[in-house]
C-alpha cells in the first residue's frame, strides 16, 4: 500500500505484510508510522487524505475550543494504540481556513474520516475515548 511521509510527502509503496516493521522513508528515512498525530496544512492534507493506503482520521480543531483540549489527549493516544491501522491528522481550522470551508465545518471539534480520498464517516463534538475508537474502528 500507499504510505505518505509526514516530514517530506514524500508517497512510499510499502507491501502490507511490512507495515508492522516500522518502514522507513525512501527518500528522508523519517519513520513512515509513528503513532504520533500529524499536525496538517492543507498540502500536507490533501497529500495523505489522496494517497495514503490506511484509513485517514481528521480532527478539524481551533486553539481556542475547550472540547477541542479537552479530546486532544484522547486522540493522541487513539493515534499510539491504533498506530499501523490508522493515520491520525490534525487541522487548524484557524490557519487552513480552506480546508474548513471545503468541508463545511460548522462545529469543532469535527472529526471525518477518509478512505480512498473519500469521506466515509464524520461527526462532530467532543467523543470520550470509548466512542472515538467506536466512529473509527468499523472503518480499520
Ligand atoms: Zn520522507
Amino acid at each position: 500500500m500507499n504510505l505518505v511521509c509526514s516530514t517530506c510527502m514524500g508517497v512510499n509503496r510499502v507491501p502490507d505484510e511490512r507495515i508492522v516493521d516500522n518502514p522507513k522513508c525512501g527518500k528522508c528515512k523519517e519513520l513512515l508510522i509513528n503513532g504520533n498525530v500529524i499536525e496538517a496544512n492543507q498540502a500536507l492534507f490533501n497529500k495523505f487524505v489522496a494517497n495514503s493506503g490506511l484509513p485517514v482520521v481528521v480532527d478539524f480543531w481551533a486553539t481556542w475550543c475547550g472540547p477541542c483540549q479537552a479530546m486532544a489527549p484522547v486522540f493522541s493516544q487513539l493515534a499510539q494504540e491504533m498506530k499501523g491501522k490508522c493515520i491520525f491528522l490534525k487541522v487548524d481550522t484557524e490557519s487552513e481556513q480552506e480546508l474548513a470551508t471545503r468541508f463545511a465545518i460548522r462545529s469543532i471539534p469535527s472529526l471525518k474520516l477518509f478512505k480512498g480520498g473519500k469521506v466515509v464517516a464524520d461527526t462532530a463534538g467532543a467523543l470520550p475515548k470509548a466512542q472515538l475508537k467506536g466512529f473509527i474502528a468499523p472503518h480499520i
